[in-house]
């Protein structure tokens, strides 16, 4: 017998959390034409572009030979070389610059809508280093309880105390101890990544996988489990194998590549067919049934009494997005069940 997760079927609500893990494909989904001042977004493949690294790169190559193709694979060779210190430090530099100057454009973006499309049960896992995630939670503050989020690669707008093992926007002092917190160390895509060695990206990993054990609904959004990135995959692939609810649980995957692709890339992470390939973010849970996700899959799979969708559709500006979730927020807080009044019991 699958273990069924926490369900309160008085006010039809699930506990366990959803998970949501980014990648830059949801970055590039944010700012398909760039960012606030027309920034082009890369793919990690693409970094070399955007940052005004080619000439470097090709400066190398005319001495080594070929790096490989795209960013991931010649920052990982020119590491492995190991005599261009300097330039490595010069790249690192040049990305930082790069991703620190990103801003979100002014209309809802799908970050708006993860940050308060979730519960504070849930939680975000991103391997971004944009400042998307933190633009996002400060603007939509001040309304709803927001889920956690992590930053398993590190990112530019995060800076950390370590002896208070707090994490904050960068630019402010540890807002516990006072004292001046360390900017976060950005993970570049070397292969065989140590997620073990910097305390503070391995408490990230540990959340993920803490997260992941519990989750009854995954999103995994732009993120395309590189097969270079061998310890990523292995530590999602393993923990949610782990998971005991996971018979039950259900992934979604929103990706615009080859659906063949896609399922080659994560057959290993789902329990038999529970799983969805969309190539939007609209058609996602989060946004079909805003802050309550888990709840209405549970409805739906559990229950076998599908409740009604609730997207932002209508809502066009941040300002009303934080309406809208107020309004659901304030049912959270009242302790209301969810969908007392308009479920159809026969379904449909
Ligand atoms: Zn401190």
């Amino acid at each position: 017998m699958p273990t069924l997760p926490r369900f309160d079927v008085k006010k039809n609500r699930i506990q366990n959390p959803h998970v949501v893990i980014l990648g830059a494909g949801a970055s590039i989904a944010a700012c398909p034409d760039g960012d606030m001042n027309g920034l082009k977004l890369p793919s990690l493949q693409d970094v070399q572009h955007a940052t005004g690294l080619d000439a470097l790169f090709k400066r190398i190559e005319a001495v080594e030979g070929s790096l490989g193709d795209g960013f991931e694979a010649k920052y990982s060779r020119l590491v492995h070389i190991g005599k261009y210190l300097a330039e490595i430090d010069q790249i690192n530099s040049s990305v930082r610059d790069y991703f620190s100057r990103l801003q979100l454009p002014d209309r809802v973006t799908p970050y708006d809508i993860i940050i308060l499309g979730l519960r504070e049960k849930d939680s975000i896992f991103t391997f971004n280093w944009d400042p998307f995630l933190l633009q996002a939670l400060r603007r939509c503050s001040g309304v709803a309880s927001a889920p956690s989020i992590h930053f398993l690669h590190g990112c530019v707008d995060v800076s950390f105390c370590s002896a208070c093992k707090v994490k904050s926007n960068a630019g402010i002092p540890c807002p516990r101890c006072g004292n001046a917190m360390e900017a976060s160390k950005l993970l570049f895509p070397v292969a065989n990544k140590d997620y073990d060695s910097d305390p503070v990206i391995r408490d990230e990993w540990s959340a993920l996988r803490h997260a992941l054990d519990d989750a009854y609904f995954v999103t995994v959004f732009g993120y395309s489990a590189p097969v270079t990135d061998v310890a990523a995959r292995k530590i999602l692939i393993d923990t949610f194998s782990n998971n005991r609810f996971r018979e039950m649980a259900e992934i979604e995957i929103i990706d615009i590549r080859n659906r063949d692709d896609i399922e080659a890339a994560w057959s290993d992470f789902y329990f038999s067919h529970h799983y969805g390939i969309f190539d939007s973010f609209e058609h996602s849970q989060i946004y079909r049934h805003f802050r309550r996700s888990c709840d209405a899959f549970a409805m739906a799979s559990l229950q076998c009494n599908p409740v009604p969708e609730n997207s932002p559709s209508d809502v066009s500006t941040v300002k009303q997005l934080k309406e809208f979730a107020a309004s659901l927020f304030h049912e959270e807080r009242a302790d209301a069940k969810f969908w007392e009044a308009h479920v159809n019991p026969f379904g449909g």
